[in-house]
């Protein structure tokens, strides 16, 4: 990995934990850590720090220390193997490699089963035959303790019986559910019982249908942990209430390899985002977005098509850092850490978004020349290129404004600008159609301010624009992508009941059609580049083919939105 994220990270509170563990010799001093998603939608940039702090553990620990990556795939409804192959797909692109660990939570079925046995041959777990309603009413409020299920007392014997026959496939759905029996008195709600195994007659995308009972995620997933010799089960806050059950199930199940604990750290929450696979599969049923990987998306699939690079994403998990309590992250500091890596890596060309037709009228008619340009400042090594320069050229709309506006230091009627890395213009003449709109600006140019000479006789040129030369420029679809939602917090602003898509952007994708220089030709699919004083703009993956180029903008070269704030 070229960046930082496998170096030693500052120690925070999880890495202090980790490294008194590793010194007192617990688990042999060995971190085995795991990565849990849920095969129900694509990862998101949330998961992504979680990624980078199981994963990046593991190489922090090495040699004695390793990351799973487990499917926690106990809800066969909701699952499909398509999000199964894009997870994986996102783990190696962020640059992580789960080696020979890959595990499913359905393969430990029959072991969650017997251990489901086993505790009901200890007493601590019952078959209910409450219906769901009875359920809930009996589970108490969090003043008032439960009541507890007249099934409750049921002997060991009976339970046995009926939790077998429950698997066999006698009852229906929702007519009976396997509890831990504990404390229907506790303060914790978690504890008060809580169903383990349900009735589902659902088939699942590994174990077909074989099975008509599913454990619940709070009991598959400390027992999972367990099988695989977890030594640290590191989660997200919401998990803090059911931290007791984990340790509940740990502590009473008999013949567990391992004795993992769990610990909690705050979740990513970015602003102008809405960060739950619920919601965004919602976007993507409801054809508010092109798919998972849209590249307004938060979705690894959606910023990787973006131009996010996975080493931005590193540094961006390790800026902020792991706390106990929910905070909100600026989108900026996001952008922030890609326009960073970006600006290292990416090719620098000249682009036009909104072209405007300048002619230079003093510039021989037939006279193409080239200028010599640098690929990228930052590394010498990507080396020169030559960029053409003639007679009729484009500027972007943006830099010529025929009333100026104050403080406007680009081209105006009459005025002077610098062309970048060429010389001075002056717009003599602004030529219009019928209906009124600019189809070009006639200048002339001054051979005496090339190499920056500053003109002689005539005021200090205070603008320097990019330009393309017209006869050469290719015709690529730009893609300028926005925030998806137009306000800080879309949840919060929708409130429990609202409708968080009402809030989203309307301005999110512009298509424009933008005059870029001729070296573009050899671009291919998935390379990123820095249209000078504009942005970063990614060649798309997808929908790019030779000789018909799409654009995606990364991200602004500046921090607009941020300070429009
Ligand atoms: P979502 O709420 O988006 O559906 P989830 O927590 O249900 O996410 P899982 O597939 O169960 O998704 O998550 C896998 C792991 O990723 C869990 O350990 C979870 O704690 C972690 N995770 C999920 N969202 C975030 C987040 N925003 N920040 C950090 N970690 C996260
Ligand atoms: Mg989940």
């Amino acid at each position: 990995m070229s960046d930082s994220a496998s170096a030693p990270a500052s120690l925070d509170f999880i890495r202090e934990m980790i490294a008194a563990d590793v010194s007192a010799q617990r688990n042999d001093g060995w971190v085995i850590t795991r990565f849990p998603p849920e095969p129900n939608g694509c990862l998101h940039i949330g998961h992504a720090k979680s990624i980078c702090l199981n994963f990046g553990l593991a190489l922090e620990n090495a040699p004695n220390a390793r990351c799973h990556l487990r499917f926690d795939d106990t809800n066969p409804t909701k699952e499909e193997v398509e999000y199964v192959d894009s997870i994986k797909q996102d783990v190696k692109w962020l640059g992580f490699d789960w080696g020979d660990h890959l595990y499913y939570a359905s393969d430990y079925f029959e072991k969650l089963y017997g251990f489901a046995v086993n505790l009901i041959k200890k007493g601590l777990a019952y078959v209910d035959d409450q219906t769901p309603e009875q359920m809930r009413a009996n589970r108490g409020t969090l003043t008032a303790p439960g009541t507890a299920s007249p099934y409750r007392e049921r002997s060991v014997e009976e339970n046995l019986d009926l939790f077998a026959r429950m698997r066999a496939g006698e009852f229906k759905e929702g007519e009976r559910v396997l509890r831990a029996r504990i404390d229907m008195a506790s303060p914790n709600m978690n504890m008060r019982d809580p169903a383990i195994y349900r009735i589902l007659r659902a088939h699942h995308h590994r174990t077909g249908d074989s099975w008509c009972i599913y454990p619940m995620y709070d009991y598959a997933h400390p027992l999972s942990d367990a099988l695989e010799s977890i030594t640290h089960s590191l989660c997200t806050l919401e998990f803090e209430h059911h931290r007791p059950l984990y340790e509940w199930l740990i502590a009473n199940v008999d013949g567990l390899p391992g004795q993992p604990y769990q610990r909690e750290f705050a979740r990513l929450s970015l602003t102008y985002t809405v960060m739950s696979k619920r919601k965004l599969l919602r976007l993507v049923k409801d054809g508010l977005v092109s798919g998972w990987d849209d590249p307004r998306m938060p979705t690894i699939s959606g910023i990787r098509r973006r131009g996010y690079t996975p080493a931005a994403i590193r540094n961006f998990c390790k800026t902020i850092g792991l706390t106990k309590y929910p905070s909100l992250t600026d989108l900026g500091l996001l952008e922030h850490t890609v326009r960073e890596d970006l600006n290292q890596h990416a090719q620098r060309v000249y682009a036009v978004l909104r072209p405007v037709k300048v002619v230079l009228t003093n510039y021989p008619e037939d006279q193409i020349e080239q200028i010599e340009l640098v690929n990228n400042p930052e590394n010498e090594a990507d080396g020169k290129r030559l960029v053409p320069l003639s007679r009729e050229l484009y500027i972007d709309a943006d830099d010529f404004m025929e009333v100026p506006s104050q403080g406007f230091h680009r081209l105006v009627p009459g005025g002077e600008v610098r062309l970048k890395y060429a010389f001075c213009i002056i717009c003599q003449e602004v030529i219009k159609d019928a209906a009124g709109n600019i189809t070009e600006l006639r200048c002339t140019y001054d051979e005496a301010t090339r190499h920056g000479a500053k003109p002689v006789g005539r005021p200090k040129v205070k603008g320097t624009i990019h330009w393309v030369s017209a006869a050469q420029a290719m015709d690529v679809e730009v893609r300028l992508y926005d925030k998806l939602f137009s306000v800080e917090q879309p949840d919060e602003a929708a409130g429990d009941d609202g409708d968080f898509t009402q809030f989203m952007n309307p301005h999110s994708l512009e298509i424009v059609t933008a005059k870029i220089e001729p070296s573009i030709d050899s671009a291919k699919p998935g390379a990123h580049y820095q249209f000078e004083r504009v942005g970063y703009f990614f060649t798309d993956p997808v929908d790019s083919q030779p000789g018909r180029l799409v654009f995606n903008r990364t991200v602004q070269l500046k921090d607009g939105f941020v300070k429009a704030k």
